[in-house]
């Protein structure tokens, strides 16, 4: 597709949060509202998983300037699983630019299950979707280093640097995950036999899985989220982790694969783009304005957290965030239709 982009300089169209004590109590609201939600399941499909206490729940909120507001089990450690998918993936738009991810790779929906083998086969082979198996895998595949344990290098490394802080493998989840994900190994196979990964596909399986098994909190997610918030600068550390061009990008993606072939629902809820993962993480960007980090283990049956779900989309709403909301130019600022419309229009 030819666009008129090229030379354009990259405005930006953003507002802000309301002030300190607003998101704290907002981030305290969340928590109380949606703790009471016992719906969904624990994964088991990776048996590590099943272990997990279900009754867990932390919300975070990081703003673009820093603050963080907390409230459960935010520091609690947990595997990140899919959502790894969407840093690994500004990563390596960061190394090979906008073209090379949106040509090898893909940005569209495969509108199917996110381990989905049909999906590949329905398109010839193509991933279509970074935020999927396939499409990550083939991601994970396109991260430099040269050698599969130096390619885990740069992922771990990278995905610190989002968080501002060393991240760790959970040993025991790369485990039981390495010992179990047949499915995810005939994916990459797959992949190999359509021309779609250049290395050894096995080795990258490795690496994948190795990336979904870094533990990160609730708290960390939001400061990765506030990250791709800030134009790629860490709110937290101050270091440009990637460039703004990259979290543009990423987000793009998000907002229309995040939630597995939930993605249309929590756009239409939420109006953000959002990640989440089979270990109850999901992380959501406002751009401009901060991230958000939430993190309970059971899950609706697309694997998305059902606490989760529920306490972002009410810091959506309660905090104004949703991209797709507007008031009218004239209306109080507030947000509420009762004022004056007066004027001429
Ligand atoms: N490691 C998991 C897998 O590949 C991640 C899936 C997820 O979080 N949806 O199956």
């Amino acid at each position: 597709m030819e666009l008129d982009t090229q030379d354009v300089e990259q405005r930006v169209s953003t507002g802000a949060l309301p002030g300190w004590d607003a998101v704290e109590e907002h981030v305290a609201a969340a928590y109380e509202r949606s703790r009471g939600a016992t719906g969904g399941v624990v994964a088991d499909y990776i048996p590590e998983l099943a272990a997990a206490d279900p009754d867990l729940f932390g919300v975070c909120v990081v703003e673009t300037d820093g603050a963080v507001h907390a409230a459960g089990d935010a520091a609690v450690p947990f595997s990140i699983q899919s959502i790894s998918k969407a840093f690994v993936y500004a990563l390596v738009c960061d190394a090979l630019g906008h073209e090379v991810v949106r040509d090898r790779i893909g940005v569209n929906n495969t509108g199917l299950a996110f381990n989905s083998v049909i999906a590949i086969e329905l398109n010839d082979g193509h991933p279509m979707n970074p935020m999927v198996n396939a499409g990550a895998i083939a991601t994970t595949a396109l991260m430099p280093g040269g050698s599969p344990e130096a390619q885990w290098h740069v992922v771990q490394d990278g995905l610190s640097r989002f968080a501002g802080r060393p991240l760790e493998l959970d040993e025991v989840v790369y485990a039981s995950e390495a010992a179990t994900n047949h499915r995810n190994r005939a994916i990459a196979r797959l992949l190999e036999s359509y021309g779609r990964v250049d290395v050894d596909p096995l080795a990258v399986v490795d690496v994948y899985t190795r990336q979904c098994a870094l533990l990160v909190t609730a708290e960390d997610l939001a400061v990765m989220g506030a990250t791709l918030a800030d134009g790629g600068v860490n709110p937290v550390t101050g270091e440009q982790v990637v460039s703004q061009e990259v979290c543009r990008d990423t987000l793009a993606v998000l907002a229309s694969t995040g939630l597995y072939e939930r993605s249309g629902e929590w756009l239409f809820e939420i109006g953000l783009p959002g990640k989440s993962g089979v270990a109850g993480g999901i992380v959501t960007v406002a751009p401009g304005k901060g991230g958000i980090g939430v993190f309970s283990p059971r899950l609706d049956p697309a694997g998305n957290s059902v606490r989760g779900q529920r306490a972002t989309a009410y810091l959506s709403r309660a905090l104004g965030l949703n991209i797709f909301a507007s008031a009218a130019h004239d209306a109080p600022p507030d947000g509420s239709t009762d004022g004056d419309r007066g004027g001429a229009r």
